[in-house]
């Protein structure tokens, strides 16, 4: 296993930003002539979401175990924490890690749609700010891995991850190795999240380049903002390693292989996100997991306490699975209570990018 360092270049003379990437080198050999596939793991995108860093150094001495009995197989690529200036933004006293503050732009959007998988096609960004020389950056990193893992995690959620269709059902396997919950497919990204970013330049290849059959790019969200846990970063590890071992990554023949996928696939146009329809403190009535039916209860916002008719109660719109909710109970008119992975199309679906 090799450390190196990447430095980004601030906005401001004297500022730069430095981040580690651990590399792990595939022997690639497998009885055929077909080298193994190449794999690259980030986490942290969005700087404050840490079940997917924790994950990752519960993976490393696995992975260095695997590379001491020479089984690993392809290049392995690791980021454990992808946005050093996220890291270090804190504004009175509160962690900021979604947004970057110089340009208001989220971490994850605004990577380059490379019409193919060519690092000669990102734009040159000498002259642009630090979070742009940074995506810039990931991405070349990651470009070439046949599978390409981005850890985050939700508000409070299930284990669950957003897919490309063109990558499904391929990528059930990966889905059960993983042990998550749920799959979310999308099918068109405008705003450039990194997974997007990861699936696009492939979306106008051949079949045979393109292999869609072996491909994997996914957004995994590890559960809530606080499943910082050093038991869910055990399994969640055991899961990402079983993901590389059923891909032929590394080489583990004490693994069985994982079954068949069982949880909720569901396109993104399914999901309801259920804005509130006043502001004031939530009083949730599902947490992530319950399945509803049309009609249920979901929550109730109280807004003007102690006063008649003070609170509003919100229902569900279609039955379905509560995949997500906040973890602030205060709330806006306008923004979004839960997510609710419904049976059918949301009569409000926003369908297209992936909502991380
Ligand atoms: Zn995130």
């Amino acid at each position: 296993m090799q450390k190196s360092i990447e430095r980004i270049v601030g906005d401001s003379e004297g500022v730069s930003y430095e981040f580690p990437v651990f590399r792990f080198e595939g022997l690639r050999f497998d009885g055929s002539d077909k080298a193994a596939p190449s794999a690259y793991l980030q986490a942290a995108l969005h700087a404050g979401e840490l079940p997917g860093v924790v994950a990752i150094d519960a993976l490393m001495p696995m992975l260095e175990k695997a590379e001491a009995e020479g089984r690993i197989r392809g290049n392995i690529t690791i980021v454990p924490q992808a946005n050093p200036i996220g890291r270090a933004q804190y504004y009175f006293g509160e962690h900021q890690g979604r947004f970057h503050l110089g340009t208001r732009t989220n971490f994850n959007r605004g990577f380059p749609l490379l019409a193919a998988p060519d690092v000669e096609l990102l734009p040159d960004t000498t002259l642009a700010t630090a979070d742009q020389r940074l995506k810039s950056r990931l991405l070349q990193l990651s470009l070439g891995h046949d599978i390409v893992l981005d850890l985050h995690c939700d508000d409070e959620g299930l284990a669950y991850v957003y897919v490309h269709a063109s990558l499904w059902p391929a990528m059930a396997d990966c889905a059960a190795a993983m042990g998550v919950d749920a799959v979310i497919l999308w099918d068109e990204d405008t705003d450039g999240t990194f997974e997007g970013a990861s699936i696009t330049p492939y979306l106008n290849l051949r079949a045979d380049v393109a292999r869609f059959d072996r491909r994997v790019a996914t957004t995994v969200e590890y559960r809530g903002i606080l499943d910082v846990d050093g038991t869910l970063a055990g399994a969640d590890a055991e899961g990402l390693y079983r993901l590389l071992v059923t891909r032929g990554v590394v080489l583990d023949q004490t693994l069985s292989t994982p079954g068949s996928f069982t949880g909720t696939v569901a396109p993104l146009e399914n999901i309801d996100m259920m804005p509130a329809p006043r502001a004031g403190a939530i009083l949730y009535s599902v947490k992530p997991g319950d399945r509803v039916a049309k009609g249920a209860l979901l929550a109730t916002i109280v807004h003007a306490p102690g006063e008649a008719g003070g609170s509003t109660q919100v229902f569900a719109p279609q039955a379905g699975i509560i995949l997500t909710r906040r973890s602030r109970r205060i709330i806006r008119a306008g923004e979004d209570l839960l997510k609710l992975v419904g049976d059918r199309k949301s009569a409000d679906a926003r369908s297209g990018t992936l909502e991380d």
